[in-house]
């Protein structure tokens, strides 16, 4: 039986299954998806004979050359000697943090459900919070529209949709004066996406992260608390992500 989410309602008291999503905990990876086409493969087939991804593990080991792992920092090799186990090692951090500090619950301004500090816990600043997983579809550039739950891979490999199945990570709506960030990383070899604490986020906050402003086209404005108003969304600052590319 598929996993579910549970959604907590203070006014009921109780809680109720989050219809229409299933609960996982690493990528989904559709037979189906058309990978046979994909730019970015070329250098996987390659190193592969020509054999193209079979599974989530090929995609996100795709394009991670040079690039540090986050537990070992190993910079040596594609994938850093211990792989995996980086991989599990770093995955501990944030394995209880939703079981033992988070729920998910209705949001008081019509955005849905969001994801809640649980009273009298705390978030501190810099804390990981999980690895966003999903769907992993084809990147396809001529593709218009999406579902509002999708992440694209910065090589433009694939994109993550957690539309119908994901973690709680899916639920963390967007604010223009966001408490979490979301950024790539290479842990043992694969590309992840992670969601981390930008400041002490305390019992009762929603966590946020901003979506950026190219995901509000209008008339579709941000009713995000910064502004009493419906407002165009504050653009992302890019921060340390930004490589320098001096050739
Ligand atoms: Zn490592
Ligand atoms: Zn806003």
């Amino acid at each position: 039986m598929p996993l579910t989410f549970y959604a907590y309602n203070a006014r009921e008291g109780g809680r109720h299954v989050v219809a229409g999503v299933t609960r996982i905990t690493k990528h989904r990876f559709p037979k189906l998806a058309a990978w046979r086409n994909q730019p970015g493969v070329a250098s996987f087939r390659r190193k592969n004979e020509g054999r193209l991804p079979q599974r989530a593990l090929d995609v996100l080991t795709c394009q991670t050359e040079n690039d540090a792992c986050l537990n070992c920092n190993d910079t040596t090799s594609n994938t850093c000697p211990p792989g995996q186990a980086c991989y599990n090692l770093f995955k501990r951090r944030w394995s209880n943090i939703f079981s033992n500090n988070l729920m998910i619950k209705q949001t008081s301004n019509n955005m849905g459900y969001g994801v809640f500090v649980r009273t009298n816990r705390t978030i501190p600043r810099g804390t990981w919070i999980g690895e966003y997983v999903g769907e992993l579809i084809p990147f396809d550039p001529n593709r218009v529209n999406g579902s509002n739950y999708e992440y694209d891979f910065h090589g433009n490999i694939a994109r993550v949709d957690a539309v119908a199945h994901g973690n709680f990570l899916r639920f963390v709506n967007h604010a223009c004066d966001n408490n979490v960030d979301s950024n790539e990383y290479t842990i043992g070899g694969r590309l992840c996406i992670l969601f981390r604490a930008r400041r002490n986020i305390v019992g009762g906050q929603e966590l946020t992260l901003n979506y950026g402003a190219q995901f509000f086209q209008p008339p579709n404005l941000c009713r995000c608390s910064l502004l009493l108003l419906p407002h165009a969304a504050r653009e992302l600052e890019s921060d340390s992500e930004e490589e320098s590319d001096e050739d």
